[in-house]
């Protein structure tokens, strides 16, 4: 049976070229994929024996697309926050055993059952903020066994929970302690072990590497990266965060699906990603909480033609946030986005990060019937009301998964 949601006060679908088709008094069909949308009189004179639901004249959208999180962590680490905010580097800790390694070792002394209960909280706390897509990530194993316990976590997740999940394989997020003096035999672990062994089980549909001063250099990344296109693996990486490296132009080299945060990225970088057509996968939260204030050059990467993605990055470490809305907030104030370009990123943008662009991310024909109504009829109100959660209701392939704010079970 479908749904018809009528006295929609504002409906917003995002278009590939960044404009929206936006509608007032609209009305929306759909089962688990949409059917039409359209003005209200029009869809109401053609809705059948459709359940019709009143929006009660609010704002709707897509759901949203949080296209780079490491929600698959064992631990937070508070006590970190705690010395970055006495002084520390986030460099400094990660040198006396904090940071990633602290996580890895978390992560291998819990059971990947135990895994699965720790992640799916998460997973109802990223619907709640009107996340319907996630991209998920591995990199607290740094082992094939643990690597390949991660994904297979996820994986557990996403069929017990209504949210989708792509998942990464991010063997090469850090060198592990027992590596620290061989750094090439782990390397060669990753190509010729872990990356063949996710790819083959069916674990992951893309690959990460941390592309940084002091963690992966551009020539180990790219090996990475070319094991993982043999694989069949889609290639991202993690870019020009804390320092300029190259990642970026290595990113358009490799056709990958995006680079992420980007912060130092040079105007060679964006005029290559964006004619390769690689996203620009921003995180300002990783800015924010890190203490730090160098921002991706986003009116630079939009005048050159470039896709922008936002997204929370929620790690234990850099940016434990779940709140993409709030993303759009750092978006609009400290990258400088309309708010229309923050509310694309984190839709239809995050989408084409995850090239799913024909499934989620917008609401047109045969898309999964995604989306969230706001309990607001302006989207500017969104990224306005900064860190408080507007979402009102959110249907996932056409299931109401929050109603009122609250989770349903
Ligand atoms: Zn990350």
């Amino acid at each position: 049976m479908s749904i018809l949601l009528k006295n929609i006060g504002k409906l917003l679908n995002p278009r590939s070229d960044g404009t929206w088709d936006e509608i007032s008094q609209a009305a929306i069909s759909f089962d688990d994929k949409v059917l039409r949308y359209g003005p209200e009189a029009a869809m109401i004179s053609k809705a059948g024996d459709a359940e019709i639901i009143d929006a009660g004249g609010k704002l709707v959208t897509p759901g949203l697309v949080d296209s780079h999180t490491h929600v698959a962590f064992a631990e937070p680490r508070q006590a970190e926050f705690e010395m970055r905010n006495a002084g520390k580097s986030y460099q400094e800790i990660a040198a006396a055993g904090g940071g990633i390694r602290s996580s890895v070792r978390s992560l291998r002394a819990i059971s990947e059952d135990e895994l699965v209960e720790r992640i799916l909280p998460r997973l109802n706390t990223f619907l709640q903020y009107g996340v319907t897509t996630i991209e998920a990530k591995s990199g607290y194993g740094l082992s094939t066994e643990h690597e390949l316990k991660q994904l297979r976590a996820l994986k557990s997740c996403a069929e017990r929970h209504p949210i989708d999940i792509y998942r990464t394989l991010l063997a090469a997020h850090e060198v592990p302690d027992e590596y620290r003096d061989n750094r090439a035999k782990y390397l060669d672990i990753v190509i010729n072990e872990t990356i063949p062994a996710a790819a083959e089980a069916g674990l992951a549909t893309f690959c990460d590497v941390f592309c940084e001063e002091g963690v992966y250099s551009v020539d180990e990344s790219r090996r990475v990266l070319v094991a993982a296109k043999a694989h069949g693996l889609i290639p991202k990486i993690h870019a020009d965060q804390l320092s300029y490296s190259g990642g970026a132009e290595l990113a358009a080299e490799m056709s990958a699906a995006s680079a992420e945060h980007l912060d130092y990225i040079s105007d060679a970088g964006i005029r290559q990603m964006a004619d390769a057509g690689v996203v620009f996968c921003l995180l300002p939260g990783a800015v924010i909480f890190l203490g730090l204030d160098r921002y991706p050059a986003a009116r630079k990467i939009i005048a050159t033609g470039g896709q922008i993605a936002l997204s929370t990055d929620f790690n234990p470490g850099s940016s434990a946030t779940q709140n993409l809305p709030l993303m759009m907030t750092l978006g609009c104030v400290f990258c400088k986005l309309t708010i229309r370009e923050a509310l694309w990123a984190a839709t239809y943008g995050g989408a084409a990060a995850l090239k799913c662009t024909d499934w989620t991310g917008s609401l047109n024909l045969d898309q999964a019937a995604d989306l969230v109504i706001w309990n607001c009829d302006d989207e500017r109100l969104i990224p306005y009301y900064f860190g408080v959660n507007l979402v009102q209701d959110v249907y996932k392939s056409g299931r109401l998964v929050v109603k009122d704010g609250k989770l349903l079970a």
